[in-house]
């Protein structure tokens, strides 16, 4: 049995209008976040409100130097070579569009190919097909095995000269598995293509080293870890940093406008970043790092080890539950369903009793189709969590058990 010292940093998870008990397992979907980003992001809008990079005046002085503070703790918290390297965005959608909209119109020709995999959320798959379709690329699925995992002997039968990019994710969102990127991403530079990891799942679980996973981008959503909505990032390596063309045209990401053309474009990140960006969900972002940072990756991901553990031992308990994807490895999320019940009634259960998962088909529709189910549930795990959740949470999934037969 053991507890999270850290629950009592998070407001809403000790707010008293909530029922009671109140257990939130759906940190995979949005994070809760503690007091110190939304003090943050308060402090900005009460003291220190100003826009970015355009007065000469000390108070927008100062809101630029805080940004780009921020940026730079984004590049240590995932070792980036550089803060020029870290786009911010709305989130992992954003960040993904951003690269299918410029890498592919630059690096690729009609007939060559991209790899996804048949695990990927809906924000990994659906910009590339958009693009595809556009260029005239074809894209190839690397499909999981018959345990769910992704197999590297499959992987290098898809590579051939015509690759030019792997999308993969992380962490599944579904399966909560960890991949296998470094290895993907040595071979799959070896044919000349470049490497995207969707870390919306695993931004928040482990420590992220972008150098060495040797990935070209990393994309994450601020509100997956710790951090507000509406804001994320995208790491771009060198090799193409300043290769892209700009995405979307607008303030700030230009060096010269003159008309009728002849616009030049600032260097990165700046030349993806048109119009004002989300000043004060940049700031929480930051503060969510430095958050992350004082506790330390390491004894989250310690703690939440052996909260999965803990969580599929005692779930392993309830009659007729069965759960998806292998043990071994699994990061975060643990997806079920009980018996033939549908998972929105099982949702809806438990929300009855206070305690928050996710229903659905987690934008993952392939996905599930490959594990033939229309919806799953699917509890998640943050740092906020402990023992005393995960049994209330397997014994009311009993009494609906009993409820239901
Ligand atoms: N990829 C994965 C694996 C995710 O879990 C999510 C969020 N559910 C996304 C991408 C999209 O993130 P966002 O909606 O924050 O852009």
């Amino acid at each position: 049995m053991f507890d999270s010292p850290w629950r009592d940093d998070f407001p809403t998870l000790n707010n008293h209008q909530q029922t009671s008990p109140f257990i939130y397992l759906d940190s995979a979907a949005t994070a809760q976040t503690p007091l110190a980003v939304i003090e943050r992001m308060q402090r900005f809008y009460t003291h220190e409100y100003a826009t970015v990079h355009r007065g000469v005046h000390r108070l927008s002085a100062h809101a630029t130097q805080n940004m780009e503070q921020a940026r730079q703790t984004v590049a240590n918290f995932v070792n980036a070579t550089s803060s020029d390297q870290i786009i911010f965005t709305k989130g992992t959608t954003e960040a993904i569009n951003l690269v299918a909209n410029t890498y592919l119109p630059t690096f690729t020709q009609a007939g060559d190919e991209i790899i996804i995999t048949d695990m990927e959320h809906h924000s990994n798959i659906v910009p590339w097909q958009m693009l595809a379709e556009k260029l005239g690329l074809t894209i190839k699925v690397w499909q999981m095995n018959a345990e769910y995992r992704l197999d590297l002997d499959d992987l290098q039968k898809l590579l051939s000269k015509k690759t030019k990019l792997l999308a993969l994710t992380h962490i599944s969102n579904v399966l909560g598995c960890i991949n296998p990127i470094k290895a993907a991403t040595t071979m799959v530079h070896q044919v000349g293509a470049a490497v995207l990891i969707d870390g919306a799942q695993g931004i928040a679980h482990q420590q992220v080293d972008v150098q060495d996973m040797g990935c070209d981008f990393y994309a994450f959503s601020g509100h997956k870890l710790y951090g507000p909505t509406g804001v994320g990032v995208l790491y771009i390596a060198n090799t193409y940093l300043n290769k892209l063309p700009p995405w979307e045209g607008g303030g700030a990401m230009i060096e010269y406008v003159q008309l009728p053309m002849g616009t030049t474009y600032q260097t990165a990140p700046w030349r993806f970043e048109a119009g004002t960006p989300n000043i004060a969900g940049i700031l929480g972002l930051g503060e969510a790092i430095n958050y992350i940072n004082h506790i330390g990756m390491d004894i989250i991901a310690d703690h939440e080890d052996k909260l999965m553990v803990y969580a599929e031992e005692q779930m392993q308990t309830v009659n007729s539950l069965s759960i998806y994807g292998a043990s071994v490895n699994r990061v975060g999320v643990i997806s079920f369903n009980l018996g033939n019940h549908h998972a929105f009634d099982i949702g809806s259960f438990l929300d009855n009793y206070g305690i928050a998962i996710r229903t659905g088909h987690h934008c993952a529709m392939p996905l599930l189709q490959r594990l033939q189910q229309p919806v799953v549930c699917r509890a998640s795990f943050g740092l906020y969590n402990d023992t005393h959740d995960i049994d209330v949470f397997v014994e009311r999934l009993q009494r609906i058990k009993h409820l239901l037969g």
